[in-house]
């Protein structure tokens, strides 16, 4: 099913080369389109709603939601687009260890700003529940889709553990042919996103948009598709 993506491995090192080298090109300097679009559905009337961003970079899309009164945790392991994410927009911030965490640090925004964003420098997987507890949202933008595909059990199980009972995951994933370009992103089948999750969690899909553009033709495909699920617990 995933054709020649089943068993690539890219090392963390990897990453944090492409951010050296300022290779980022999936860093977007605009809210993105699936968060606006469906912000309504992922608050479902809440205020002051706990966000996770798994493999969080230095979206744009944390300011935006904290500027609204969300807090916001991510998790990045590049200490550099956690540094810029914060110097971009223009906000001071402090950072510490985390005893849990051997070798990982916490950057939040500075006290001033009157805003919640913690941002984790570690990798994702030693990351858990017991750091900063579930979360009511989570964003996944760039993550499930960026990951090692042989990794996707243990990314499934670890977010299933981050939601909380009222938990709206908003989910975005990539639908190509896997054999015409190799990743990252990598193509994530809807049938392996209710193996993944459809156990514990209900999945709605939202919204499949055509989203090829001269990057997508560049890399050899001829069809390029944007999924939007919901997904939230059993009988939440
Ligand atoms: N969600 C962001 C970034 C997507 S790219 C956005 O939409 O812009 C994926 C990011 O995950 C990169 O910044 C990379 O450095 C980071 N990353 C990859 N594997 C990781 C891991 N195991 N733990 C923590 N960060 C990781």
């Amino acid at each position: 099913m995933l054709g020649q993506q089943a068993d690539w491995i890219m090392a963390l090192g990897e990453w944090e080369e492409y951010w050296q080298r300022n290779d980022i090109g999936f860093h977007q300097p605009q809210v993105h389109k699936i968060l606006k679009n469906n912000i309504d559905k992922v608050l479902n009337g809440r205020k002051g709603v706990r966000f996770f961003f798994p493999l969080c970079g230095k979206a744009v899309d944390m300011k935006w939601l904290a500027d609204m009164g969300h807090s916001v945790v991510g998790v990045e392991i590049s200490e550099k687009a956690i540094r810029q994410f914060f110097e971009e927009n223009n906000m001071t911030y402090t950072e510490e260890p985390v005893p849990a965490i051997p070798g990982a640090k916490v950057y939040k925004v500075g006290e001033l700003h009157r805003k919640n964003i913690s941002l984790y420098q570690c990798d994702l997987y030693t990351f858990a529940c017991s750091i900063e507890g579930q979360f009511g949202a989570i964003w996944d933008r760039g993550s499930l889709v960026a990951i090692n595909p042989a990794d996707r059990e243990k990314y499934a199980a670890l977010i299933i553990s981050l939601m909380a009972k009222d938990c709206r995951y908003l989910l975005e994933t990539l639908l190509y042919n896997p054999d015409l370009y190799e990743g990252p992103p990598f193509f994530v089948p809807d049938e392996q996103l209710h193996s993944l999750f459809g156990t514990s969690c209900d999945i709605e899909l939202l919204q499949s948009l055509d989203a090829m553009t001269d990057l997508q033709r560049q890399w050899g495909l001829d069809k390029f598709t944007q999924n939007a699920h919901l997904i939230t617990p059993k009988g939440s």
